[in-house]
């Protein structure tokens, strides 16, 4: 059952018919609990006040199927003026990008342009930029994006998919790259990825131990408490400095649990979507996790002293509209896979 929730919510989320009509819709569905606005305005005052509790951020200009120069030229230009402006603010963040926004299933030495002026500007201010990891189809030539990067760039890292067999190996050949553990968002055919989440969590275990020994800095990305717990003590049982690794966490989940690390000490990072095109952003948290949902129709329909906030008619319409979309959506998913 839970693997069916998943694949259906994955298929919602390379919907393209969907993401399109989700920009119209967009905010007053809630995704703002979960997407700091659609602004560059909007995301830098979320990163202020989370630096105001010491906390860190790494910023994602959201975009999905770019599938011109013209969108991914546009995508970048929005990049440069957001490290613009952390440089102008002064603010403790970095970016994270994915490169299929940059062009990367256009025109492979395009998208590596476009990420070397990113990185120029970028290494200017000091500033880091982290490559997001897609799916598996875009693996191979993420990581060889990354080696020709790398040759006149080190203000740039990667993210290691823990549900991946290979990402010991690649974790060992990554050895001086920063890097970004994660479990891996993405349906990937057991031939290539953990079908079980027991091996992908040990697998996130293993890896982050060893980069913990290692010299590099290591980002562990993860809303798991189980795992966080258990590396917390690691690190302590190893005397491994603070300053080797922080936790990372995305904006909207667990809001306690990010500041209870930060105050205890921890680095933490908050990786903050914004734009409106965050509907596959969105339906890949859902697959991960059905009870976000519950998140969003708090905020729908409830104050934070849990009173009703519209009328019972317009809690009806919406609930109406919200079966609606619900149908639609599985009607359009179906349409889709034929
Ligand atoms: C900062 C960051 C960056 C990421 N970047 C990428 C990327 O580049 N590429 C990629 O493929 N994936 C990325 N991901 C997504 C990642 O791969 C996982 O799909 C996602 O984080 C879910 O796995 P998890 O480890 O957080 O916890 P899960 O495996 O989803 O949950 C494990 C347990 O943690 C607890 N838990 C989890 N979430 C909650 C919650 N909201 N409230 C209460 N308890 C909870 C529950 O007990 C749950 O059983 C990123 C994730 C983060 C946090």
């Amino acid at each position: 059952m839970a693997n069916i929730t998943r694949d259906f919510f994955i298929g919602l989320s390379n919907n393209h018919f969907l993401n399109s009509q989700a920009k119209k819709w967009g905010f007053s569905l809630g995704a703002d609990k979960f997407v700091a606005g659609t602004t560059v305005d909007s995301v830098l005052k979320a990163v202020k006040k989370l630096n105001a509790q010491g906390i860190s951020c790494t910023l994602d200009s959201l975009g999905e199927f770019v599938s011109d120069k013209t969108e991914a030229s546009q995508a970048k230009e929005k990049i440069i003026t957001l490290l613009n402006e952390i440089d102008r603010e002064k603010l403790d963040c970095h970016l994270s990008v994915k490169l299929t926004q940059l062009g990367l299933d256009i025109d492979r030495d395009f998208c590596i342009e476009n990420m070397k002026e990113i990185l120029r500007t970028a290494k200017q201010y000091d500033i880091f930029v982290n490559i997001d990891m897609e799916d598996y189809a875009h693996y191979d030539e993420t990581l060889e994006v990354l080696e020709d990067l790398r040759k006149d760039y080190g203000n740039v890292g990667i993210v290691i998919q823990s549900y991946l067999y290979r990402a010991e190996d690649d974790l060992a050949d990554l050895k001086d790259v920063r890097i970004r553990i994660v479990k891996g968002a993405y349906k990937e055919s057991e031939e290539v990825a953990y079908p079980d989440k027991t091996d992908i969590d040990l697998n996130f275990l293993a890896l982050a131990k060893q980069r913990l020994l290692g010299d590099t800095f290591t980002s562990i990305g993860t809303h798991d408490h189980h795992i966080i717990n258990e590396l917390k003590a690691f690190a302590k049982e190893n005397n491994i400095e603070h300053d080797k690794f922080e936790f990372q966490m995305l904006y909207g989940f667990r809001n306690d649990l990010q500041n209870k690390l930060a105050d205890e000490g921890y680095n933490f990072c908050t990786y903050i979507p914004f734009g409106d095109d965050w509907f596959g952003y969105f339906m890949r948290r859902l697959a991960e996790r059905p009870q976000n949902m519950n998140l969003v129709m708090k905020d729908m329909f409830y104050t934070e002293d849990s009173k009703l906030k519209k009328g019972p008619l317009a809690v009806g319409g919406a609930v109406a509209a919200a079966s609606a979309l619900v149908f639609w959506c599985v009607k359009s998913n179906r349409h889709q896979k034929k």
